[in-house]
């Protein structure tokens, strides 16, 4: 058996959309999962399209992901490499190599394709007049019956053309799609599709044949907006003389209006999300799940469980909701499996940039600090809201049902024991679990309203983290300053 190869293709548009993601995903699982390579190739040969560190963009946001490229553009020390046998996998630059040239003239050759000379008004004109007699729009054909005499004494004299594939008459285009099953399409519904622009540069559905057959990919895995091309590389592949791939569409991400995500309504740029403070276990583990459903139910996922489990016979045909409720809950569960200290780490920009530490911070401390908001955490920048009653000097704001507990008689009784305890001890590392007890002991109030009350005083809420890891986190100094503004 050949070996499983399957790349991702995507175009440099300046950022890495959250659909694309899940493509290079399920490539990546599949991939994986049979011993294959992963390959990433850029396909720009539309230079309208074209922005300025895209690429950098993309491969940033696929490492960190955790999405290893195993063959083609890659990221290698922060700068772009191209490795691999088939190099080079940056399109544009395939271009110059004539690759592309090669296989239209031989597609010209073979009387597969043909010049066209018509303007550009012309088949403004023409799609115009189709519209207006309710027809899809489709090229005409003009062109098609000039001589290849002519054809070549036009193209001599500097005339500009595109290079178009010519559809066989009267057919049916069959294959079968892994998820949508078989597909058969009559050519009297397709165009004769351009394969060579004006400018020289290839279009998509030329370069994308071209290079999947070069590059040995035996799966073509890609978003099922590429759907109807699809008929028109297959008769490529047909008119060469290639083996096919295995042709995979996957179900469109949408919103929850079940609208296609958009930049203008929706976060849709991966480094959004990573901003947003999600962790790539599980941007990837919900990812994986829009669209896929796995046989036992199972929710939360490493990679090498995905790649075990993912299959694409139970990859829905209809569109896959993206979720933020759901994918705030896996993102929670995978903050929960950190340990302290690398979530300690993770959370230490999100402080920094909110000015709640800097550089001089204890790392004990802000493990400490870790370990006591980890269960309340959907995303790590949640961490500045959560724990922002650890770091005011005072207590600020006080909720309704606290008020009510710092109202009540027993209040100043558990402030002034609370200051005398913290005043009396020696080491408040050591000894800050035992203050709750001493104040209990001296002032005789327990349950609820000794918890309840201590709450209140120190930050305002009867909700919140374990009391005694409180204690430690405020330390004896703002513990002190709060209950004496208080009193
Ligand atoms: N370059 C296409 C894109 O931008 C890739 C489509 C394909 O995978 O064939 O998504």
């Amino acid at each position: 058996m050949t070996d499983v190869r399957l790349r991702f293709a995507p175009s440099p548009t300046g950022y890495l959309h959250i659909g694309g993601l899940r493509t290079a995903l399920y490539n990546y699982l599949y991939a994986k999962q049979n011993g294959g390579d992963f390959l990433l190739r850029i396909e720009d040969t539309d230079r309208t399209r074209f922005v300025e560190g895209a690429i950098e963009n993309l491969l940033e946001a696929l490492q960190w992901a955790g999405l290893h490229v195993d063959e083609g553009v890659k990221m290698t020390d922060g700068r772009i490499v191209q490795a691999g046998a088939h190099a080079p996998y940056i399109q544009s630059e395939r271009v110059s190599m004539r690759i592309y040239d090669d296989i239209a003239d031989k597609l010209l050759e073979e009387g597969h394709a043909y010049p066209c000379f018509c303007t550009k008004e012309r088949l403004d004109t023409l799609r115009a007049q189709q519209k207006a007699d309710g027809k899809v729009p489709r090229y005409d054909g003009l062109c098609r019956g000039i001589s290849p005499e002519d054809a070549k004494a036009r193209i001599e004299a500097g005339e500009e053309y595109v290079l178009r594939m010519k559809l066989p008459a009267k057919t049916h285009i069959v294959f079968d799609d892994l998820i949508r099953g078989h597909m058969d399409i009559a050519t009297e519904d397709m165009d004769d599709q351009v394969l060579i622009k004006s400018d020289g540069f290839p279009t998509y559905h030329l370069a994308v044949v071209v290079d999947d057959h070069a590059m040995g990919i035996t799966h073509v895995v890609r978003g099922e907006e590429w759907l109807p091309s699809t008929p028109k590389h297959v008769l490529l592949y047909d008119m060469l003389g290639w083996e096919k791939p295995v042709f995979v569409h996957l179900p469109t991400v949408l919103n929850k209006d079940h609208k296609k995500l958009s930049k203008r309504n929706d976060d849709v740029a991966v480094e959004d999300f990573r901003a947003q403070g999600y962790l790539p276990e599980g941007l990837i583990n919900y990812l994986a799940l829009v669209g896929w459903s796995p046989e036992d139910n199972q929710e939360i996922f490493t990679m090498d469980e995905l790649i075990e489990a993912f299959d694409f016979t139970r990859v829905s045909s209809s569109g896959g909701i993206f979720d933020r409720d759901k994918l705030n809950w896996v993102n929670a569960q995978h903050i929960k499996q950190k340990s302290d200290e690398e979530l300690a780490a993770l959370l230490q920009p999100y402080l920094k940039e909110a000015g709640r530490i800097d550089d001089e911070t204890d790392p004990a401390w802000l493990m400490l600090l870790a370990a006591t908001f980890k269960e309340n955490l959907h995303t790590l920048q949640d961490i500045v809201e959560e724990s922002a009653m650890v770091f005011a000097d005072t207590v600020d704001t006080v909720e309704p049902e606290a008020e009510e507990y710092l109202q009540s008689e027993q209040a100043p009784v558990l402030a002034k024991a609370m200051h005398e305890a913290i005043g009396s001890v020696e080491d408040f590392a050591e000894e800050a679990k035992t203050l709750m007890k001493r104040v209990q002991k001296e002032t005789g109030i327990k349950g609820k309203p000794l918890f309840m009350t201590m709450r209140s005083l120190l930050t305002g809420s009867v909700h919140g983290p374990d009391l005694n890891q409180l204690l430690l986190l405020l330390g004896p100094d703002k513990l002190q300053r709060r209950l004496q503004a208080y009193l």
